[in-house]
């Protein structure tokens, strides 16, 4: 197991111009500088999630999409991405895509309590990386504790398609700080994926300040580093 991130990059976060954090792009990229962190991507969630967020709470984000083609960072020298965080939709390939209406480059794949309403994510998650790896960055928190909620998915089966397309799985920070973490699928994902990062899935800068190294305080603790 590689862990691809130990150092200061942090590829998994939301903004509140896009998705559901409490700060703005601009706010994020000043305070990644100041924490000294070198590369972010700001990973705000899909369509289908967002539709939820509008049914639901009347809540809608504030920007437009399309002006990030156009957005430079005048803060510092943090390299600032656009990824979104794909929602898998069912047990089939499908996946919401986009961002009002714009679809991204590159995405990391997540499955999500309030918009995956089916009973086992594990072949949702295996037709979709079979269908879209060339897209694919990372899974996004495949060891959520989904059953806790809803659901449940087979970390051995992701793990291997996702060796098999040389594609990362996600340590995902914000679960392991919150306890929202299956500790038996973080270990086995932790023992046979090739490839890891560790995010912050930040959504407060304290999250983003603080998360990653609260996880990288257990995987020294319990010996994966
Ligand atoms: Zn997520
Ligand atoms: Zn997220």
């Amino acid at each position: 197991m590689k862990i691809l991130n130990l150092d200061n990059r942090d590829y998994h976060m939301h903004s509140s111009d896009f998705s559901d954090w409490m700060s703005t792009v601009d706010e994020i990229v000043r305070f990644a500088g100041e924490i000294w962190l070198t590369e972010i991507a700001i990973t705000d969630h899909s369509d289908a999630t967002l539709e939820k967020f509008k049914r639901e709470y009347d809540y809608r984000p504030s920007t437009m999409r399309f002006a990030i083609k156009t957005r430079q960072n005048v803060f510092n020298d943090v390299k600032v991405i656009f990824w979104v965080e794909w929602d898998l939709l069912d047990e089939e390939w499908n996946v919401s895509f986009t961002i009002q209406w714009l679809e991204p480059d590159f995405i990391i794949l997540s499955a999500h309590r309030c918009v995956f309403k089916w009973k086992d994510a594990t072949q949702g998650y295996i037709k979709a990386i079979e269908k879209h790896h060339d897209k694919i960055k990372f899974i996004g928190h495949p060891c959520f504790l989904l059953e806790k909620f809803w659901t449940t998915s087979d970390i051995k089966q992701i793990v291997e398609v996702a060796n098999k397309y040389n594609i990362p799985l996600e340590f995902n920070a914000k679960n392991i700080v919150k306890w929202d973490t299956n500790l038996e699928k973080l270990d086995y994902m932790l023992k046979n994926a090739n490839e890891i990062y560790i995010n912050s899935d930040a959504h407060t800068l304290y999250d983003l300040k603080e998360s990653r190294k609260f996880a990288i305080k257990y995987l020294k603790e319990n010996n994966y580093i």
